[in-house]
């Protein structure tokens, strides 16, 4: 089965500061190098186009690092190649990542006039001390004027908080999301703080220096927000991800949640392409330098790129497909694997409240959520 919608992912790996807790491919801001990486990237895009053909452009997101250190004439010149190489479909999303500190009136206005339509906006949170442990160049406060000023411009805002930070309480929480509210963003992202490899919390914590919640206490906490913002009507349709309305959900993240394709450009960006019922999964060489001297390609010796087995396409197709509420589809799954879900395991699950099943559609309930992990190591190992 092979995919007519397509995403465009754009990796800009350049960042103000490097925060204690990221692990994504980020480097140092240098924009010297901006001109010629962005004219790497349109190269890049060339040629994911020769390797997908035509197909109906579902959404352009620009993600990093900082996406909003891009000048506007690098972002229009990457808007507007895509939209030559792909059909844009009538509901196209153009999103950009902003962090607080990049967000005025007139960016806001020159953003809108290359056709960028959501933002999502790093604000994490709405406390100094708490901006300032996870290492944040902004404050509280630019980061709710930040918020007022898109949410007043920008069609479609989503914002980022972290939760789950060692010390967090249920109150402090309830707290944060209550100043989000009162700006209502249309879509609100909360990601629980991980300690992830090779970061600077990493390092603190080996030392003997927690920096999270217990795994009580997280749970805590993810109940909370669900209540909270269930409470004023937004929807939690990804584990993470609360939207008011449908319209306000990300159509490029759904992408990613089901199955569908997407063309990765920038150094480290990942992608996702079928065609002739083979999927290649790619991750784009990591170093700018390397990506700019001849990385950026499709093609690239330097590009990994592998084709996916059918087993591992069924299995990112759960892990993905069990986040959102919508659930995975039965028949999409087997006819990605060839085989199908054990029945006793789903029977079981479902009994154990973990799982819902509704015709051909498999759904996590909000308690399998919390433990998704696990629920769909129990469904894929089963014989
Ligand atoms: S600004 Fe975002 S991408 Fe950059 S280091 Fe901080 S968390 Fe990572």
């Amino acid at each position: 089965m092979d995919n007519e919608l397509i995403g465009v992912y754009v990796h800009w790996p350049f960042c103000t500061r490097l925060c204690p807790y990221c692990d994504f491919n980020i480097y140092k801001n240098k924009p010297d190098l901006a001109f010629e990486l962005t004219q790497a990237i349109v190269d890049d895009l060339r040629t994911w186009r020769e390797a997908s053909g035509s197909r109906t452009l579902a959404s352009i997101h620009f993600g990093g690092g900082t996406p909003s250190l891009m000048s506007i004439d690098h972002l229009r010149a990457i808007i507007e190649e895509v939209q030559t190489l792909w059909d844009p479909n009538v509901d196209l999303e153009i999103a950009l990542e902003a962090n607080p500190d990049d967000i005025s009136r007139e960016k806001l206005s020159q953003w809108k006039s290359v056709g960028i339509e959501r933002l999502s906006i790093g604000a994490q949170s709405f406390d100094d001390d708490v901006l300032k442990f996870l290492g944040r160049n902004h404050n509280s406060k630019s980061a709710r004027r930040a918020l007022e000023m898109a949410v007043d411009m920008i069609p479609r805002v989503s914002t980022d908080l972290i939760y789950g930070w060692l010390g967090q309480t249920t109150d402090h929480w309830r707290r944060e999301l209550e100043q989000v509210l009162a700006i209502e963003p249309g879509h609100i992202s909360t990601y629980q703080l991980t300690i992830e490899d090779k970061t600077a919390f990493a390092r603190a914590e080996q030392r003997g220096d927690a920096r999270v919640v217990d795994t009580d206490k997280s749970a805590d906490l993810f109940d909370l927000v669900g209540n909270v913002l269930g409470e004023v009507g937004y929807d939690r349709y990804e584990v993470s991800n609360f939207a008011k309305t449908a319209k306000d959900q990300s159509r490029h993240n759904k992408l990613y949640w089901q199955g569908e394709d997407y063309v990765g450009v920038g150094p480290g960006a990942h992608g996702r392409l079928t065609g002739a019922g083979q999927r290649t999964a790619t991750i784009a060489t990591l170093k700018p330098q390397d990506y700019m001297e001849g990385g950026a390609s499709f093609t690239s010796p330097v590009t990994t790129r592998e084709l996916m087995s059918c087993e591992a396409r069924a299995e990112e197709y759960v892990l993905m497909g069990l986040r959102i509420s919508e659930g995975i589809s039965l028949s999409k799954f087997r006819a990605l694997s060839g085989c199908e879900l054990p029945e006793e395991v789903v029977d079981q699950l479902v009994r154990d409240g973990l799982l819902m099943q509704n015709g051909d559609k498999l759904m996590a309930t909000e308690q399998g959520r919390l433990v998704l992990d696990s629920v769909s190591h129990t469904l894929l190992n089963e014989p």
